[in-house]
């Protein structure tokens, strides 16, 4: 169950006890007063029917499926209705890097072999481009692309060279291209006979050839994890013992691939005794071949997406398998790291640290990036996360990312990289894999909970309203209710409807992702909604009580005169169906800004909503003028005198709502201007 789902079931059952006293109540006091026991039921009712918001519901579900459909088209998909809601008031982000953030398209750049560094050059997967120095290596290539699951294909209609499988292992496979050596034919002169998966805790792949009459192992993987694995290098042609002279060279290359953002991974051989070896035996007293080094560019999208980020007050953590170096780099470049030094913590580090370390790291102001990190450590940040109070998305794409995924508060997995297993445990997916669409998404999951917002005050307001009349009535002594219990429901689910749905389906406000995330525990009805919708239905109220009284008033009879057939109390009586629906078509314009005026957004800028509102009006146009409604809703026709007072109220009421506004602004603009005061003197 959601807060939403809580907050709305917790609403209701409120709503109904308040329904029930209150009619309870009334009839007590009515019969009490001497009234007939029947038509104080009537009044019973339709105070209990007025008290209930019909309407919401299915306003509800709507509107949270609109949201559904706008994330979709911003390629983020939703399982469930309610997530959309949780997505809204994210306040952290941990994301991947490669693919996310990147737009995992490798090209393999550079091979360190033998003391040197040889360029590759070209972009993307096409296999245009040159190797430098090929006979030194193509060996190294020819190993490393063997130990490959991936494969490189060629241009088809629509697309050009794609990779089928993972990125990293297409990179090698185009550099092998480049380099002509055909890997069909290799394949077939050494065969594969075995294979240990790369899986991101090992952070290696090893695959097993038959050779001539002996059987090889290839391996590549992480530096980190592979280095200490290898016991020999190729040095210039000859095998010779990894000294800790050679062993620092290769480390220093590694770095200074790894500061120039590259991806890198290192490659090994070894021959092994038979195709039943285990993966102990195959994966230790390595060969060292040398190190390859791929650039992962950036997606364009991620610059702003992560600024937005940043004025929304939603924290980033980057969580990735990678170097620290090729971490931080990239976290640089798309501004997640913006100035002074960023703290790198590694999977090692985590492992030393108690939890309460962890979470002084998570709090502290350095901006903290996670890197050589393992599925568990991401499970394990998410959980201190969710600790501290926050509200988590993250991202996986592994199998074993998918603990992750579902004790975060929202899971984003990736639809095109990415594994069933992480689809599955996710809540959403990425259709492009992009960091900025998760960024999309909770921009429109927080303009969705505006919208309800919006709609429970447009709703409750017109329930006041519904609510007044009758009161009224029962206060001033009038026998006969002013609102009938059939018309309450005209106005619930006939006029009032749609335009809530308008409402709930208005566009983000343009700043939404200028402010902070709303406070995790914050109620639905926060006083700020209840202040709202108290403010509009008492000012409604006022003008449909005295729509009603007005009316009749003209007929100059004493109360106790009234009977139901009188043609004066039908009238009285549309006046105060047909001022509540008047009424509600000037307040969903008011409601659709907290501060801003809605002339500034522009009074035609959500046309739905000046549809289903003209629609209401036809509707109470209709039960005014038409004989069979007139009949069915005991109303009369309304003269234009009586429109003019209708609207006039409305138009008060907006012109109420902007002062109210408008006095707002300046609070906030004396606020702003005291407090950027404040700061300057702090400066001197
Ligand atoms: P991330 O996707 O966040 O970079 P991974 O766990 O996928 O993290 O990868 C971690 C490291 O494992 C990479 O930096 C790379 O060195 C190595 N690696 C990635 N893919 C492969 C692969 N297919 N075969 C061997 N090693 C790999
Ligand atoms: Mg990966």
């Amino acid at each position: 169950v959601s807060p939403l789902q809580r907050q709305v079931s917790d609403m209701a059952r409120r709503v109904a006890v308040v329904a029930i006293v209150a009619g309870v109540l009334l009839f007590a006091v009515r019969v009490m007063t001497g009234n007939a026991a029947s038509l104080s039921f009537v009044f019973a009712l339709g105070v209990m029917v007025a008290l209930v918001p019909e309407g919401l519901p299915a306003t509800l579900s709507v509107s949270l499926a609109i949201g559904v459909r706008r994330m979709a088209r911003r390629h983020a998909l939703i399982k469930r209705l309610v997530v959309v809601e949780t997505l809204g008031s994210t306040t952290v982000i941990c994301t991947d890097k490669t693919g996310t953030l990147t737009k995992g398209e490798m090209t393999l750049q550079q091979i360190f072999e033998s003391g040197h560094t040889h360029a590759v050059t070209g972009l993307g997967y096409a296999p245009e481009g040159e190797v430098q120095d090929l006979d030194e290596v193509t060996n190294l290539l020819r190993v490393a692309a063997l130990c490959c699951d991936a494969r490189l294909l060629a241009p088809v209609e629509d697309r050009g060279w794609h990779v089928l499988g993972d990125t990293t292992e297409g990179a090698i496979l185009v550099a092998l291209a480049k380099a002509g050596v055909d890997l069909a034919a290799e394949s077939s002169r050494t065969p594969r006979v075995g294979v240990f998966p790369f899986d991101s805790d090992r952070k290696i792949m090893t695959t097993l050839h038959q050779v001539g009459g002996g059987v090889e192992a290839y391996v590549k993987g992480s530096p980190q994890a592979l280095i200490e694995r290898c016991k020999e290098v190729q040095w210039n042609g000859k095998v010779i013992p990894l000294g800790p002279e050679i062993r620092q060279q290769v480390e220093a290359a590694n770095d200074t691939m790894a500061d120039a953002a590259l991806r890198v991974l290192a490659v090994a051989t070894r021959t092994v005794t038979s195709d039943r070896v285990s993966q102990e035996d195959a994966e230790h007293g390595l060969t060292l071949l040398g190190l390859v080094g791929m650039v992962d560019p950036p997606r364009a999208e991620i610059t702003d997406a992560v600024r937005a980020c940043q004025r929304a007050a939603i924290a980033i953590f980057m969580v990735t398998g990678d170097y620290g170096l090729t971490a931080e780099a990239i976290a640089r470049r798309v501004g997640i790291v913006r100035s002074g030094s960023a703290r790198v913590v590694t999977g090692t580090d985590l492992d030393a640290m108690s939890e309460k370390e962890l979470a002084t790291t998570l709090r502290g102001d350095d901006q903290v990036i996670f890197a050589r990190v393992r599925p568990e450590h991401k499970l394990r940040i998410v959980l201190a996360l969710k600790e501290l109070g926050e509200i988590v998305a993250v991202t996986g794409d592994g199998a074993n990312d998918a603990p992750a995924l579902k004790s975060a508060s929202v899971g984003v997995a990736m639809s095109e990289g990415g594994t069933d297993v992480a689809r599955a445990a996710a809540e959403m997916l990425l259709l492009d894999d992009s960091f900025a669409s998760i960024v999309a998404a909770i921009e429109l999951g927080r303009a969705v909970y505006q919208n309800i917002r919006r709609f429970l005050v447009y709703l409750f307001s017109h329930n006041l309203a519904e609510l007044a009349p009758i009161l009224a009535a029962t206060f001033v002594g009038f026998p006969l209710v002013p609102l009938s219990a059939l018309q309450v429901l005209a106005i619930d689910l006939g006029s009032d409807v749609l335009p809530a749905l308008a409402l709930g389906a208005e566009a983000p406000e343009p700043d939404t992702m200028a402010r902070p995330p709303r406070p995790p525990g914050e109620h639905l009805f926060s006083s700020e909604v209840v202040r709202r919708f108290l403010f509009l239905g008492v000012i409604e109220s006022i003008g449909v009580v005295f729509a009603f009284f007005w009316r009749i008033h003209s007929a100059h009879l004493p109360f106790s005169a009234f009977r139901a057939s009188n043609p004066t109390y039908r009238e009285a009586l549309t006046m105060t169906q047909a001022s509540i629906v008047v009424s509600q078509f000037f307040n969903s314009f008011a409601v659709r800004t907290d501060r801003e005026s809605v002339l500034r957004i522009g009074l035609f800028s959500n046309p739905p909503l000046i549809f289903a509102g003209l629609f209401g009006l036809s509707f109470v146009t209709c039960v005014s003028y038409v004989p069979l409604l007139q009949r069915v809703f005991n109303t009369a026709p309304l003269r234009p005198l009586d429109w003019l007072i209708l609207i006039s109220f409305g138009v008060l009421l907006l012109v109420a709502d902007e002062s109210r506004k408008a006095v707002h602004r300046l609070i906030d603009r004396r606020r702003h201007v005291a407090a950027s005061r404040g700061l300057s003197l702090e400066a001197h």
